[in-house]
């Protein structure tokens, strides 16, 4: 029985790339400054890095399957540019019903965690030692949801309300994807 590995779940819209009401074709796929780099000092440190990420682009019918696969093909692509593979990428094509970002109609849609339990039953992965990375409370409650030791919100994405994260646990606040990496690997240099 392989040891559970520790992970760092990331967002993809807001997070990884420009946030965009629907991204549907690769080339409206754009890279935020230092992705890859901070994507990658968490794989040197030990952590695996996996994508969850809500597209309800698909469910609505505004996309299909294959659109979604283009995009991700392509997120692979500008990764990879800088020697850069993620270790999964975990969607959920559910078209819901409300806005409420805490309102859970879907297991595998954040706010629920099913992509993140998931991926840890597939990946081995150790929850407790894991964090979550996202620009939304829909992230925030995920991640707290699976059970993560922290949950990071970035700055990059949507507009932040505070008002609306008086329904998640205590998090973190941070700028960037960078400045996430940066925080994590000072709690947990080694892993
Ligand atoms: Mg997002």
């Amino acid at each position: 029985m392989s040891q559970l590995r520790p992970a760092v779940f990331l967002d993809r819209d807001g997070t990884l790339n420009v946030e965009r009401s629907y991204i549907t074709r690769p080339e409206d796929l754009v890279l935020l400054p230092g992705v890859a780099a901070a994507v990658s000092r968490l794989q040197r440190a030990g952590f695996v890095c996996v994508v969850v990420t809500n597209q309800a682009g698909v469910g609505r019918g505004l996309m299909t399957h294959a659109d979604l696969d283009r995009v991700h093909a392509e997120l692979a692509r500008q990764l990879a540019h800088d020697s850069v593979t993620l270790d999964g990428i975990y969607f959920c094509t559910f078209a819901p019903s409300t806005n409420d970002q805490a309102a859970v109609e879907h297991p595998e849609r954040k706010p629920a965690p099913g992509m993140l339990l998931r991926a840890a039953c597939e990946l081995h992965l150790d929850l407790t030692r894991s964090w979550m990375i996202g620009d939304t409370l829909r992230d925030i409650l995920a991640g707290q949801g699976a059970g993560c030791r922290e949950c990071i919100l970035v700055r990059t994405g949507h507009a932040i309300e505070e008002e609306e994260f008086h329904r998640a646990s205590p998090f973190i606040l941070l700028d960037d994807l960078s400045a996430a990496v940066d925080w994590i690997l000072a709690k947990h240099p080694q892993v």
